[in-house]
């Protein structure tokens, strides 16, 4: 194939999204989108929401225009990004199938994100069986598209490399190339590689509720910073404290552009020389706090106030949703055909099988 510039990527849509979310992969879509040199598809991945939530469609359903507003409030734009709806295109659900038996179990029970993924809902052995085999739908989403490139946080690294190997595994023994081997694309810092909880823990994830929203009003917003977990052993200001694990010196990372800092930093002129302040005693949480939460202020109103005015016309979120799904069933139609020919069973269309087995 020539130059594929073709980059997909998705969200579960059981609940508005966050900032582990924007960090993460959001924000690398919008720039990539913007830059005009990319094919960009983007997949509310309901399929793979009811993997966990078969019991509870309902969260999902009303989490469909959420994540949609979420999309272009941060600043996806329709007209140069695909924006779809998973369970409405044919071919994710049928090439899981053809994939499915590329993969063995024992290779989906040694995936490490979906070990962590068991473990943290207390499935132990009751693991529904799409739960288990979400990695080879993902795998289908991607390769649908013929997608080169996926911004994704660093959580769903493992789940590239197994969609690697389906494509790997199915262009040899298919003997076609007809599958195209994606990339991550990770942000440049490790902060937002994998952003924190508000509560100290390894990751911001809607299930751990440990979230700051996109969509959080003002007030929410100051009332997460300020009741936010820091370095526990930091008791009285003059005490030394530890900036590496700490939440709030992780969002400072990701979010205090040289620009924020310049206008609420201080006295301090760099997040460095705060942070070296911080390690040696003498600077409260507090007074960290207060920087975050203009920051966060200063991030999020823009943001807000998009998603409140696209908020206003619903009806149009819908068919915009509804004309990006239509698009994206075309395109990932052709791979389907492909696939079908390369296994070799396109039998009503198939000169070849015509001919040996018909005539
Ligand atoms: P859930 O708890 O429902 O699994 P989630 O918050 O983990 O939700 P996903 O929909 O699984 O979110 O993730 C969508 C995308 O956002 C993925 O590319 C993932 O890497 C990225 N992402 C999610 N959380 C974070 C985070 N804390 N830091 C960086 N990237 C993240
Ligand atoms: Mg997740």
């Amino acid at each position: 194939m020539s130059e594929n510039n073709i980059i997909l990527t998705g969200d579960r849509p059981t609940g508005p999204l966050h900032l582990g979310h924007y960090v993460g992969s959001l924000k690398t879509r919008v720039r990539l989108q913007n830059t005009g040199e990319y094919e960009p598809f983007v997949m509310i991945a309901d399929l793979q929401a009811l993997t966990d939530n078969a019991e509870n469609p309902e969260k999902i359903r009303q989490n469909i225009l959420e994540v949609t507003l979420d999309y272009l409030a941060a600043g996806l734009d329709p007209s140069k990004t695909t924006i779809f709806v998973q369970s409405h295109i044919p071919a994710l659900t049928e090439l899981p199938m053809y994939y499915s038996n590329l993969v063995t179990m024992s290779r989906l029970e040694r995936n490490p994100t979906i070990k962590q993924e068991i473990k943290l809902r207390n499935f132990e052995r009751s693991i529904p069986v799409g739960f288990m085999t979400y990695p080879i739908s993902q795998a289908a989403d991607i390769t649908a598209f013929r997608a080169k490139y996926v911004p994704v946080g660093e959580d769903q690294l493992p789940m590239l490399e197994q969609a690697r190997e389906i494509v790997s595994s199915f262009n040899r023994i298919y003997k076609c190339d007809i599958l195209v081997e994606p990339e991550a694309i990770l942000p440049d810092s490790s902060s937002c590689n994998r952003l924190v909880g508000t509560d100290g823990s390894a990751k911001m994830s809607k299930s751990l509720g440990n979230c700051i929203y996109l969509r959080d009003d003002e007030k929410t917003i100051k009332q997460k910073v300020m009741s936010m977990y820091t370095d526990p052993t930091h008791i009285n200001v003059s005490d030394p404290g530890h900036t590496e694990g700490n939440p709030v010196f992780s969002y400072l990372e990701a979010f205090a552009t040289d620009e924020l800092f310049a206008e609420y930093g201080g006295d301090y002129k760099s997040l460095d020389e705060m942070k070296e302040h911080y390690e040696r005693g003498g600077l409260g949480d507090m007074k960290c706090k207060k920087l975050l939460n203009n920051v966060m202020q200063e991030t999020l109103a823009p943001i807000r106030a998009r998603r409140e005015e696209y908020a206003k016309d619903k009806g149009a979120l819908l068919e915009m949703l509804k004309k990006g799904t239509e698009h994206a069933a075309e395109v990932s139609n052709e791979t389907l055909s492909l696939v079908r020919k390369a296994i070799g069973i396109d039998y009503f269309n198939d000169a070849d099988f015509i001919e040996r087995f018909v005539k």
